[in-house]
């Protein structure tokens, strides 16, 4: 078949399979460019594996440290007649790419909040690497079933106390106007927090612990966004920030659990990106538009495998990790530089339709939502007919 984007509002419905694994070999090259610094990770456990900001740190494991890993995600496998979603296409990429330099890897695909894959993953480290020594949890999902209760839960995106009207880009049209919020109920609060925020990262080094499959001196980490002012009424002091702040209790929470000996839980604070779960987010796919273009500008824009690099090489395994009074790792420290960030508060009231693509960057936006689909690398041939099917040694979820 030959596959082009289909995309609706905010998300693209195929993927494209060479298109992902050239994506894939990218980030690859890049860590293969690099050169660690100090020690890293030997056998690893990503939480969300196939995308975005975990499909990074399970290249920079692999590929920059040698570090055997294994990655859970919740993927669609192909059929004759549609594509896989991106993150099986990664992952089939990934894991091709890692045997094919003796690096051992296995994915399990399936629901990360039940217990049956947290007992599945148990297993597979029991039986084939033993121990791991780090754990990087780095799920983002719209709802959660609590394996306990059986009770699903989703999570909304709206402020908190009073609503909320602000512009926002409309990247399906590229029209500009408003978009209003209501506040979130109580419920819907508690409900945020239950998907994205600690519970199910404690539960999972819980699990971990009790089988006694953390080697001495383990870190885990959860990723956040914190953000300024601009995305503060939608992110930071919004549902999604009420749950990410949920993040700071479970660390030290897990920190105590695990007892000392090394052993650490981090959240990492990451900047804004383009992912598929980012785009979901008003105001974002502008606010990110004006920051790529000031970050370009100033020669500091990171895209997700450049910060996790720096998050291994600054933070995880940084002699002197850059941390702050919370005990968080930060690597949005080059987006919230407060000059980069006045430049973007003074852009953002004057962006229209007319010159949205002179004063902000909404074309590499645009490209790099595109890229994550596999749409968009030089070194495809989209004209070509190609399968659907790629095989992978992950089974279907
Ligand atoms: P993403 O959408 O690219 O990745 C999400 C991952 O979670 C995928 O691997 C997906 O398969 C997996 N997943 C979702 N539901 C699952 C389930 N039920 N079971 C198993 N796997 C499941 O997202 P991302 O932007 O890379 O986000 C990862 C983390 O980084 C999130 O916690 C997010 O809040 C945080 N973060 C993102 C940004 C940003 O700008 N994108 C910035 C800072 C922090």
């Amino acid at each position: 078949m030959i596959i082009k984007p289909k995309v609706r509002g905010f998300i693209c419905t195929n993927a494209h399979p060479a298109g992902c694994a050239a994506n894939v070999q990218e980030q690859v090259d890049y860590v293969k460019s690099q050169k660690a610094a100090g020690t890293g990770p030997k056998n690893v456990l990503v939480i969300g594996a196939s995308t975005g900001y975990g499909l990074a740190s399970r290249i920079v494991a692999a590929f920059g440290h040698g570090a055997n890993t294994l990655g859970v995600f919740f993927e669609k496998p192909p059929t004759e007649r549609r594509t896989a979603s991106a993150g099986y296409y990664n992952s089939a990429a990934f894991e091709h790419l890692a045997s094919a330099e003796g690096l051992y890897c296995k994915s399990i695909n399936g629901d990360a909040f039940s217990d049956e894959i947290k007992q599945q993953t148990i297993e597979t480290i029991k039986n084939d690497l033993g121990k791991i020594d780090l754990v990087v949890y780095s799920l983002a999902s719209p709802r959660r079933t609590d394996p306990k209760t059986g009770t699903t839960y989703n999570s909304v995106l709206k402020p908190i106390g009073q609503g909320y009207t602000a512009k926002n880009l409309n990247t399906d049209t590229l029209k500009i106007g408003d978009v209003t919020v209501e506040p979130a109920n109580e419920e819907e609060i508690a409900a945020t927090v239950k998907v994205m925020g600690g519970e199910d990262w404690e539960w999972w080094m819980q699990a971990l612990a009790e089988a006694d499959v953390l080697a001495p001196e383990c870190q885990t980490t959860a990723y956040t966004y914190l953000g300024d002012k601009l995305t503060w009424p939608i992110y930071g002091h919004a549902t999604i920030g009420k749950a990410k702040e949920d993040l700071d209790r479970a660390a030290a929470a897990i920190s105590q659990q695990l007892g000392g000996n090394g052993n650490q839980a981090r959240v990492s604070v990451l900047k804004a990106l383009v992912t598929q779960a980012s785009s979901a987010i008003p105001v974002m796919p502008l606010y990110i538009s004006i920051l790529y273009k000031e970050m370009k500008a100033e020669g500091t824009h990171e895209g997700c495998i450049e910060q996790i690099w720096r998050l291994y090489e600054e933070g995880l395994y940084s002699s002197e990790p850059r941390l702050d009074n919370n005990n968080r790792l930060r690597m949005d420290d080059l987006e919230l530089k407060p000059e980069l960030q006045a430049k973007v508060e003074a852009i953002w009231p004057e962006v229209t339709e007319e010159n949205l693509f002179d004063l902000t960057d909404y074309k590499s936006y645009n490209a790099e939502f595109l890229k994550l689909f596999g749409f968009g690398l030089d070194s495809v041939d989209y004209e070509a007919d190609v399968s659907p099917i790629v095989e992978a040694s992950f089974k279907p979820a």
